[in-house]
């Protein structure tokens, strides 16, 4: 693969088309904007290849009939993107100021692109319970990634917190590896698609505790290790103790927004606002595609269709915008008022 790295004292690059984050969303925009011959960027930031690389099984992509996995499907489209002429760069944005075009995004290897118009498709991220034991033990017993991790607990009892399809495919795949897995949910119905109940609930190796949460991890030692975690009933509020050596924290995601606090709308989660049926942000030539502005769907299909939605009106208003250029040359008195002379 063909990936560039731009030299920290890089003077500021233009494009009119980039790109931000490799999944699904990512590189669908960068097949359509690169076959449109925008000369599409993609920047990859901190997970090359998204969530799907640290899932297994996919069953629902469409176009295949047997089961594919999520890193090897990431590995397909950024080749097809870079096959049709998207540059994909290994650099993480930093830094990002929305209030003029051209955009002027900042990278952690110093690199400064400025971009007519931006495709945000940074993704979601995993989230966590928020406790201090968690935090403690994170690395050390606690993880948030069963296809990176679960290889450690072979022969061991591992709890996964969660009831949505992470949840349950975590709980699956670690079956592999674990002698006990015990499913821990806060209600009492799972939110995964039946067809990975039906799974789940078919597996010997599973159990599933309803109504509980996770109240503490418990450990101790040095390199710190987990021997169980504190569970309490979401009614009673009875504690109990159900041991164990892993805590897989499977509780959804957060979009990757942050960098666009306080310049681009989003809502009480961080996802990034699009008028409604377009994948257009309030800012012209922003557009969000994918996990970091969609709450609802969140499948790899959908996404890729908003990163296709994104780069078609990328190009749309470049077109328009050349179009204008074209035909109605800026007048003297325009100059002088942005200043262009
Ligand atoms: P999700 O569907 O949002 O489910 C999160 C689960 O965690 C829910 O069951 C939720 O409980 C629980 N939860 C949230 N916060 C919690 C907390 N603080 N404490 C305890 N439990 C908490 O997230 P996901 O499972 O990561 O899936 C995200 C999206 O990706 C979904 O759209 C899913 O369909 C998709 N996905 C698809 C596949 C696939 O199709 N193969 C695989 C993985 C993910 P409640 O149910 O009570 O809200």
């Amino acid at each position: 693969m063909s990936a560039t790295r731009p030299l920290p004292d890089a003077s500021p690059r233009a494009v009119r088309c980039l790109i931000l984050g490799a999944g699904p969303a990512g590189y669908t925009a960068a097949v359509y904007a690169a076959r449109a011959l925008l000369g599409p960027v993609l920047i990859c930031g901190l997970t090359p290849g998204g969530q799907l690389t640290i899932t297994t099984d996919v069953e629902n992509y469409p176009g295949f009939a047997d089961v594919i996995q999520g890193p090897w499907l990431m590995d397909q489209m950024r080749a097809q993107a870079e096959h049709v002429g998207c540059e994909v760069v290994n650099d993480i944005a930093v830094a990002a100021d929305l209030s003029r075009r051209p955009f002027r995004i900042t990278c952690d290897s110093g690199a400064v692109w400025l971009a007519e118009t931006l495709i945000i498709a940074t993704g979601a991220q995993a989230k966590w319970l928020g406790l201090a034991s968690e935090e403690k033990f994170k690395g050390f017993g606690v993880s948030a990634c069963a296809t990176c991790d679960g290889f450690f607990y072979r022969g061991r009892k591992v709890v996964v917190a969660g009831g949505g399809n992470t949840a349950v495919e975590e709980a699956l795949f670690l079956t592999k590896f674990a002698s006990r897995v015990t499913l821990v949910h806060r209600r009492d119905e799972l939110r995964a698609e039946k067809i990975l109940q039906e799974r789940l609930f078919a597996n010997p190796k599973i159990e599933v505790v309803f109504d509980h949460t996770v109240r503490e991890v418990l450990g101790g030692g040095q390199p710190p290790g987990v021997t169980g975690v504190a569970v309490e009933h979401v009614g009673t509020g009875e504690v109990r103790t159900l041991e164990c050596e892993g805590l897989f924290v499977a509780i959804g995601h957060a979009p990757a927004s942050q960098l666009f606090a306080g310049q681009l709308e989003m809502n009480p989660a961080g996802y990034l606002s699009v008028k409604p049926g377009t994948v257009a942000t309030g800012v012209v030539g922003v557009f969000a595609a994918g996990d970091v502005a969609d709450d609802l769907y969140r499948q790899a299909v959908t996404a890729a269709a908003m990163g296709c939605m994104a780069a078609l009106e990328a190009v749309r208003l470049l077109a328009e915008e050349d179009h204008a250029a074209a035909h109605h040359p800026i007048s003297h008195a325009e100059a002088d008022k942005i200043g262009a002379w």
